[in-house]
């Protein structure tokens, strides 16, 4: 049951054989997995899939695994897509969705990608695997690589996150943390690979990440009665999950399982780091490196990617835009879904919140538009405001004023 033809580097379009091991193309840039979408079309219908587990492994037909026996599951449920009528309401837009991609394995959507690559990977015969991370993809590499018997080096630069680095510690990686900012650690990578053959598994470094976060694009077309939204906003770092749903799109409607109308892209980037906004302003086709970019949103600290282009053509192509949000935006953002709503998003989440916000009092969305927020991770993750209110149980309380 499967319907990969081939391998094609995403910017020149030449054509690899699939079933072996690949990095970049020889242009230096990111694979895509092609697939058989006429003999897919006769295989499988839409419907047969809603007789399947609620995972991602259902849609495994547009996924690039050879054998079933290869799958690597820590039980990839489909993430659930929450109303947040209060804070639509407040804001005076359309209906407003958030696509909660926390509750996947090691709480991120990182989950998605890492557990095709490996089961990849696995398949490929890879013993193992490395990458750089600000922290959530590291988590969700280090678990599914202990699942598969593959061992996991993970750097971390120095800003990132310290629960994700014991995570990714608890679950088995060899985590490091290295002084420098992510961009810088490439060649660590590098000289692993070459010392200790370890497989690359740096965003967009090899063709399999993306085919598991486009697992998000089919999912959200399968719960919106494969209507797709207005619009999606996207916190964008490497970009894999943006480029993913592009893909998924285009090949859904090659398909025949949606029709041509498709969402505004939207990608989001903190102000302070932000390649992609600077460049669809500019109208460049690639993003030049942020110099420096620190911002306080760990999974946006990501000043240049391989993606660039890609990320870029989805925007335009879908009459979509970037949009840069402050910093000290996203804590009221988060603060005010939570209370509103009772969802808790993670910190780039809450980005995505702002820049819905901003993009509607600008009128680059409409007020009638139906949107989709994704919150990528868990908000367990990361800091909360502590508590500091203390009740004496010894002394009267003036209980109207609690
Ligand atoms: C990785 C990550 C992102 C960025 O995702 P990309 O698809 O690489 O752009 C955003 N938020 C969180 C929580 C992440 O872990």
């Amino acid at each position: 049951m499967n319907f990969v033809s081939h391998l094609e580097c995403s910017l020149t379009g030449a054509r690899y054989p699939a079933g072996r091991l690949m990095g970049l193309s020889e242009a230096g840039k990111p694979l895509l997995v092609r697939y058989d979408l006429d003999r897919l079309r006769r295989a499988v219908s839409k419907e047969a899939l809603l007789r399947r587990a609620p995972e991602m492994w259902r849609y495994r037909e547009l996924l690039p695994m050879r054998d079933a026996a290869s799958i690597v599951s820590l039980g990839e449920m489909m993430t659930p897509l929450i109303a947040a009528p209060a804070t639509a309401r407040r804001l005076g837009g359309g209906e407003l969705l958030v696509k909660d991609e926390g509750r996947l394995p090691t709480g991120s959507f990182k989950a998605r990608g890492l557990a095709v690559a490996v089961s990849m990977a696995k398949e490929l015969g890879v013993t193992r695997m490395a990458m750089p991370t600000a922290g959530n993809a590291g988590a969700a590499l280090a678990a599914y690589c202990t699942r598969a018997g593959i061992e996991s080096y993970v750097f971390c630069p120095e800003d990132a996150p310290d629960i994700t680095v014991s995570e990714i510690a608890l679950l088995g990686g060899r985590a490091w943390r290295v002084n420098g900012i992510i961009t810088e650690l490439a060649p660590i990578l590098d000289g692993g690979t070459a010392a200790l053959h370890w497989f690359n598994a740096s965003t967009l470094k090899e063709p399999y990440r993306v085919e598991g976060k486009k697992t998000m694009g089919i999912e959200l077309a399968e719960q919106l009665g494969w209507e797709l939204p207005d619009a999606i906003f996207y916190p964008t770092g490497g970009g894999t999950g943006l480029i993913g749903m592009w893909k998924a799109f285009a090949e859904l409607e090659a398909l025949g399982w949606i029709g041509g109308k498709r969402p505004r892209m939207v990608a989001v980037q903190s102000a302070t780091c932000a390649p992609i906004v600077r460049a669809f302003e500019e109208g460049t086709e690639f993003a030049a490196p942020v110099e420096g970019g620190h911002t306080s949103v760990p999974g946006l600290r990501v000043p240049a990617t391989l993606g660039d282009f890609l990320i870029l053509r989805a925007l335009r192509e879908s009459g979509g835009f970037a949009i840069a949000v402050d910093d000290d935006e996203v804590e009221p953002a988060r603060a005010a879904l939570a209370q509103s709503d009772g969802i808790h998003l993670c910190p780039e989440g809450a980005a995505t919140l702002a820049a819905y916000q901003k993009a509607l009092a600008e009128g680059r969305i409409g007020r009638g538009d139906r949107v989709v927020l994704f919150n990528c991770a868990t908000g367990l993750k990361y800091p909360m405001p502590p508590v500091t209110r203390r009740l004496d149980r010894h002394q009267p309380i003036d209980y109207t004023a609690l």
